[in-house]
C-alpha cells in the first residue's frame, strides 16, 4: 500500500512528487503517455530545444517558478521583441509597423526550453517511482485507502492526487460515483490552452530581422492567429512560432494542407525568404486525449478564473484535484501547476497523516 498515487506527469505532478518523495513519503507517480511534462514538450534539433507547448514564464511576478528556476540552475533571456510588427486585417491587407505592442510585463524563456525543469525534477525521483504508459481508468473508494485502477492492473493507496486537468479527471470511473453536480462542475472547468495549436518554423537565419522586424505578427484571418520570434540564443538557425487562430475542426479538416498554409501565411507576412524553411513542426493540443476533451474543442477568448476544489466528502479525505487548473494562484500556467503541488504538500505535511 503507497502513502500517496499521484497520477499525472506534468509539472505539477512531478513537483509534487519530488517534495513527498524528499519529505520520505512512499508514493509512485503514473503517467497515461510515455513521456513525462504533459502540456510541457520540446521539438529537438542540433541547435537546441524548442517549445511546443508553454514556453513563457514571468518569474518577476511568480515566486515558485523563480525557485525553481534557480534551484535547478538555469538561465532565462527575454522574449526577442527588437523591431517591426507585422499586421494583416480581415480582408487580408498587411501593414508593417516600425514597432511592436510589446509583451507587458515581459515573457522570459528558459535556456533549454521549459523541459528543462521537467528535466531537473524527474532526475530527483528514484525511476522505481515513476510508471509511464499507465492511464489511470478509475479510482474505488475502500474505507481506508483508494483502488487505483489502470489499463494494466490495479495498486492501493491511502491517498490519490489527480494532477491532471479537471475535465480528464471526471473522465475516470469513480467507484461509488461521483455526485452529478461534482461530475458536472469538474467539466465546466476550461483546461488552459487545450484547444489551442503551435506551429513551429525553422529557417536557415532570422532574415526577418535584416528588414527591422521582430518575427512578431498579428492576423485576422490566419491560419496563425499570433507570430513570434522563437529563435534560440547562439543558434546557428533561427526559427518563428505561431498560435493557431483556426480553430480545432477547421484545423483538422485541412490538416493535410495546414503546413502549406502556414508556410504560404508567412510567405505573405515576412516576404518571400518565409516560403523556404527547413521544417515546419505543427502540435495540436486539441487532437491529444491526454490534454483535451470534447468540450474542449472551442477556443477560450480569455483566461478563465480558477480556484481550488475539493471532491464532496468520502471522496474528498482521500482524493484531491492538484493540477494547475485547481489553483486559485496563476491556474492555468505554469505557475499554477506548482502552486497547486506546494498547496498540496503543504495540506498533507501539516496533516502528517497517511493513515
Ligand atoms: C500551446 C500551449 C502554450 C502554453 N503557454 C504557456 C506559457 O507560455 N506559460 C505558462 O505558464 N503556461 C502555458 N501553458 C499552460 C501550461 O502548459 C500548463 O499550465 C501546465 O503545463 C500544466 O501542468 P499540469 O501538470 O497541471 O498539467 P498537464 O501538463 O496537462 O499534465 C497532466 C498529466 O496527466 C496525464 N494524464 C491525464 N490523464 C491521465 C490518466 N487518466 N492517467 C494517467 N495520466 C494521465 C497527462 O498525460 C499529463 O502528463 C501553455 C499550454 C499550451 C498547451
Amino acid at each position: 500500500m503507497h502513502d500517496l498515487i499521484i497520477v499525472g506527469g506534468g509539472l505539477a505532478g512531478l513537483a509534487l512528487a519530488e517534495r513527498m518523495a524528499r519529505d520520505g513519503a512512499d508514493i509512485v507517480l503514473l503517467e497515461a503517455r510515455d513521456r513525462l511534462g504533459g502540456r510541457v514538450l520540446a521539438h529537438q534539433t542540433a541547435a537546441g530545444r524548442y517549445d511546443l507547448g508553454p514556453a513563457w514564464i514571468w518569474p518577476g511576478m511568480q515566486p515558485r517558478l523563480r525557485a525553481l528556476v534557480a534551484q535547478a540552475g538555469l538561465t532565462v533571456y527575454p522574449q526577442d521583441e527588437a523591431g517591426g510588427l507585422v499586421f494583416e486585417d480581415a480582408s487580408g491587407t498587411i501593414q508593417r509597423f516600425a514597432r511592436g505592442f510589446g509583451q507587458e510585463p515581459p515573457s522570459l524563456r528558459i535556456v533549454g526550453g521549459i523541459s528543462a525543469l521537467i528535466d531537473h525534477l524527474a532526475g530527483r525521483l528514484a525511476a522505481d517511482r515513476v510508471r509511464l504508459e499507465t492511464p489511470v481508468t478509475g479510482l474505488q473508494l475502500q474505507h481506508d485507502h483508494v483502488r487505483v485502477i489502470t489499463e494494466s492492473g490495479a495498486l492501493a493507496a491511502r491517498r490519490v492526487a489527480l494532477a491532471m486537468p479537471p475535465r480528464l479527471a471526471a473522465a475516470l470511473v469513480f467507484a461509488p460515483p461521483l455526485p452529478p453536480e461534482t461530475d458536472a462542475a469538474l467539466r465546466q472547468v476550461p483546461t488552459w490552452m487545450a484547444g489551442q495549436a503551435k506551429a513551429l518554423v525553422i529557417y536557415r537565419a532570422g532574415f526577418w530581422r535584416e528588414a527591422g522586424l521582430s518575427g512578431a505578427a498579428m492576423s485576422q484571418i490566419g491560419p496563425l492567429g499570433e507570430i513570434h520570434d522563437a529563435s534560440l540564443p547562439g543558434a546557428g538557425e533561427a526559427a518563428l512560432f505561431g498560435f493557431f487562430a483556426w480553430p480545432p475542426a477547421l484545423r483538422a479538416a485541412r490538416q493535410a494542407t495546414l503546413a502549406d498554409a502556414v508556410r504560404s501565411q508567412l510567405g505573405r507576412l515576412f516576404g518571400p525568404a518565409a516560403l523556404a524553411p527547413d521544417a515546419i513542426v505543427i502540435r495540436d493540443w486539441a487532437d491529444d486525449r491526454w490534454t483535451s476533451t470534447a468540450l474542449d474543442q472551442v477556443a477560450l477568448r480569455e483566461h478563465p478564473s480558477y480556484q481550488a476544489m475539493d471532491l464532496p466528502p468520502g471522496w474528498g479525505d482521500r482524493v484531491w484535484l492538484a493540477g494547475s487548473e485547481s489553483a486559485a494562484d496563476f491556474g492555468g500556467y505554469l505557475e499554477g501547476a506548482l502552486a497547486a503541488a506546494a498547496n498540496l504538500a503543504g495540506a498533507v505535511s501539516i496533516n502528517r497523516e497517511f493513515s
